[in-house]
């Protein structure tokens, strides 16, 4: 294990007022806090009700301390929890007092971090936690908590443990080239690497669906005013969680909405705010807007069923050819049309109602099948694009030496594929990791985690 020596210090509950905050304290200076703060060493992992004293023996605030002694806790280090009153001023006091006994704040996620470098967690159970608190649908906590769990990393390690059988036995063959023995030739090989690929298969399919149960998909909505969009919004999002948001830093008039889709968030972008403007603050907002909309992954057109001689390929905003495209035509309740979905070279296009509920089901559908999503929720775990990423590698190598073997019985291109492939895998679980990763990592989860 490794040592490190920094006592940190962070809140470990949200900013701001409420019943109970949480200071959380971890590393060697633990004993002496505690012994300084309480006055009294709290017996290990037992609530301890006390005041929370400064150096003068004034009490700052009193509460719960809990004391967990390494290195069997969340960071491997002694760990010491203050749970007093949760406001803003009393934490604050808390925490410089807390300073001055010679911690320093916490960086982002360096709770956490400590946990990975003292193998509490791997890498993909690490970057669970950030996951899992960031869910924004039921599905994608429950998948989060899956990863947290261990599941992804599981099947990650029996995978390795696959291809570093089949390593073993194609090092072997290679060794004993000169023998009677034909390793290569005897089929075990052939038949353990489609089985292995195969697996990687099932697991690249379980973590791309939680991959978009996490990141989700970006949807450009466009249309005329009064068409029916947010009405559509709102039923396909179920009404409640429909949630409008003005992302900080964009121009209020690019409307960016979040809804979810069967836990799949749908970021979604509407147009309407693409106006022309001489407001250089707007202007950038729309770029970056258009930016995104180029990235789109689907957009959506609503029409309004009952204007049918509109030509709705003038609403379509400049997306990139691989970006799918739905044309909704809404209204159908008034036109007395039947719902209906169909398919065409440049869209398909979906007949429904928003208003009377009619036909959403194919839209839902449709959308779902566009980017491949078809989570039930069962056996996901999260999963982000650095991991289906080394995914993607670590099939492309095997597939690779799949064909050196089949085609060449080439041992010893196989037996490197599957060390690369290896390598790839363990990157996901961090076996393999460099600093910079560890960092771009770790710098985007919240204080105090
Ligand atoms: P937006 O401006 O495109 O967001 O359109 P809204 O969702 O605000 O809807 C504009 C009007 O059309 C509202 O009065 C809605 O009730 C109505 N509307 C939306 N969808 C339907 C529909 O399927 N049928 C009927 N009859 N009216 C609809």
């Amino acid at each position: 294990m490794k040592t490190l020596t920094d006592t940190i210090v962070a809140r470990a509950t949200p900013a701001g007022r409420g019943g109970i905050a949480i200071t959380r304290i971890s590393g060697s200076l633990v004993p002496n806090i505690a012994a300084a703060m309480l006055k009294k060493m709290p017996t290990p992992r037992l609530a301890m009700f006390s005041s929370f004293y400064n150096a003068e023996k004034i009490p700052l605030d009193e509460g719960v301390a809990i004391f967990y002694p390494g290195p069997n806790t969340a960071t491997g280090e002694d760990v010491l929890e203050l749970q007093g009153h949760a406001s803003p001023a009393v934490v604050d006091m808390v925490i410089r007092e807390v300073l001055k006994n010679g911690a320093r704040l916490a960086r982002p996620g360096e709770f956490s971090e400590r946990s990975f470098l003292n193998d509490k967690l791997d890498l993909a159970q690490a970057e669970a936690i950030a996951d899992l608190i960031d869910a924004s649908s039921e599905q994608a906590a429950r998948s989060a908590l899956r990863s947290l769990q261990g599941e992804f990393s599981r099947q990650i390690h029996t995978l390795v443990e696959a291809i570093i059988h089949l390593r073993q036995y194609v090092e072997a063959a290679i060794d004993f080239a000169e023998e009677e023995i034909d390793f290569l030739g005897d089929q075990q090989v052939a038949t353990d690497l489609t089985a292995a690929i195969a697996a990687l298969q099932r697991i690249e399919d379980n973590a791309s669906q939680g991959s978009l149960l996490r990141d989700g998909i970006v949807l450009v909505i466009a249309g005329k005013p009064n068409v029916g969009k947010s009405s559509l919004l709102n039923c396909l999002s179920g009404k409640d969680s429909a949630i409008v948001t003005d992302i900080p830093g964009t121009t209020r008039d690019v409307l960016r909405e979040l809804i979810t889709l069967d836990g799949m968030p749908l970021h979604i972008i509407d147009t309407a705010g693409l106006r022309d403007s001489i407001d250089p603050v707007e202007q950038e907002g729309i770029r970056r807007a258009r930016a995104e909309i180029a990235k789109a992954d689907l957009l959506l057109v609503v029409t309004d069923a009952t204007h049918p001689e509109e030509d709705y390929t003038q609403l379509m905003p400049d997306i990139s050819k691989k970006t799918a495209v739905i044309v909704v035509r809404n209204k159908i309740d008034l036109t007395e049309e039947e719902p209906s979905l169909t398919p065409g070279a440049q869209a398909t296009i979906i007949a429904l109602s928003a208003k009377k509920n009619i036909g959403l089901d194919l839209l839902k559908n449709h959308i779902k099948a566009s980017v491949g999503f078809h989570a039930d929720g069962e056996g996901i775990f999260s999963a982000r694009r650095r991991h289906l990423d080394a995914l993607a590698r670590a099939k492309q190598l095997m597939l690779q030496g799949q064909h050196q073997l089949q085609e060449h019985r080439a041992g010893e291109l196989l037996a490197e594929d599957l060390r690369q492939a290896q390598h790839a895998l363990g990157e996901i679980t961090g076996e393999f990791h460099s600093d910079d990763l560890l960092g771009r990592i770790f710098s985007s989860f919240c204080v105090g985690k």
